[in-house]
């Protein structure tokens, strides 16, 4: 039987991923974590635990107690709280990514879900249908971390025979939590201005085109690939995943058709900069031919789901 532990779990991600896991495995199983523990209302439906994920004897410690077979590691400093500490974010996603990797290592795990980013990609990158293997240059600190993370998944599995699958996040959309401080917030935070009947202030160009994920088929990409026979694995550093490619001026139009008085404004800070250094698309074949991937959801699905959830807060 698998027993579960997730890092991060509290974050934008892990909310909802830790209860689609429970869902499968059921909630005896899981142990949700995180360094905050004010979170822990979030997860009254299963075990939470505090952990600070570079505190490497702790994370064992926790999975000798409750006899964890496979580790979602979550935890990580988002690309534009990064560029505030650059230090800081390098050894806390490094750090806590080679805990992880050592506890393979020495049999503690079985199986390690690792997540990267398209922020390993920069601006030497073919921007358009972005393949998987190609020149990469990330440019901000957190993409150099899981540029670098995506290459120790490989080392361990190729050296060591460690279980580590990974997927390539384009930006995630969902409307359970707030956005942890990444350059695709804008399209998380865009729904609630919009129900609030507020103007929304975009961080973005009108045309800045990114991938994007909602967060259902992220979700369903992550069970997909770890649920996948280990033969079917060809890539051990990490999956191009994709779904859809919108600009900020295309998610505002889908949001007019709801609410034709909202209103947006541009004012690009330094986040555009990030933005303008990653793809506008991805060529994600590689985890449709070896495990079938098949993303459910456009914009104008997307937005309908988010819209038919979310209720403006004095209501
Ligand atoms: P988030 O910022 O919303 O959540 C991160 C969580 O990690 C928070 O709950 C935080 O309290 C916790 N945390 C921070 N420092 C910690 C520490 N030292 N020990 C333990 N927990 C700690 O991030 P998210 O959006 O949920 O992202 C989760 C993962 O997915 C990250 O690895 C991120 O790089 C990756 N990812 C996310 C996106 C996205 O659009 N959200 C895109 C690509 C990749």
């Amino acid at each position: 039987m698998e027993r579960i532990l997730i890092t991060g779990a509290g974050g934008q991600l892990g909310s909802e991923l830790t209860s689609a896991l429970a869902d499968k495995y059921g909630a005896e199983a899981i142990v949700a974590t995180d360094i905050n523990e004010n979170v822990s209302d979030k997860f009254r439906y299963c075990t939470f635990e505090v952990l600070d994920v570079l505190d490497a004897s702790r994370m064992e410690s926790l999975i000798e107690r409750y006899k964890i077979t496979q580790v979602y590691h979550l935890a990580a400093i988002l690309s534009a709280v990064g560029e505030k500490n650059p230090l800081f974010t390098w050894k806390l996603n490094m750090d806590s990514l080679l805990n992880v990797l050592e506890l393979g290592k020495a049999g503690k795990i079985n199986t390690i879900y690792w997540p990267s980013s398209i922020a390993v990609f920069g601006k030497n990158t073919p921007a358009d249908n972005t393949p998987q293997d190609c020149v990469m240059d990330p440019a901000t600190v957190y993409g150099i971390s899981k540029l670098a993370g995506e290459r120790w998944c490989s080392y361990y599995f190729e050296k060591y025979g460690v279980d580590v699958r990974s997927l390539r996040y384009p930006g995630l959309i969902g409307y359970k939590s707030a956005a942890g401080g990444g350059t695709t917030d804008y399209a998380v935070d865009i729904f609630r201005a919009a129900i609030e009947g507020e103007e929304f202030e975009c961080f973005l160009d009108k045309d800045m085109y990114l991938p994007m994920m909602y967060m259902s088929d992220a979700i369903k990409a992550t069970l997909d690939l770890m649920e996948a026979p280990k033969e079917d694995i060809s890539i051990r550093s990490s999956y191009n995943v994709a779904a859809i490619s919108f600009s900020p001026k295309d998610i505002y139009q889908e949001l007019l058709k709801y609410y034709p008085d909202f209103k947006i404004s541009y004012n690009p800070d330094f986040r555009q900069e990030i933005a303008a250094s990653w793809p506008d698309s991805i060529d994600d074949t590689r985890a449709r031919l070896d495990w079938d991937w098949q993303h459910e959801y456009d914009l104008a699905k997307m937005a309908k789901d988010i819209l038919s959830h979310l209720k403006p807060k004095n209501k």
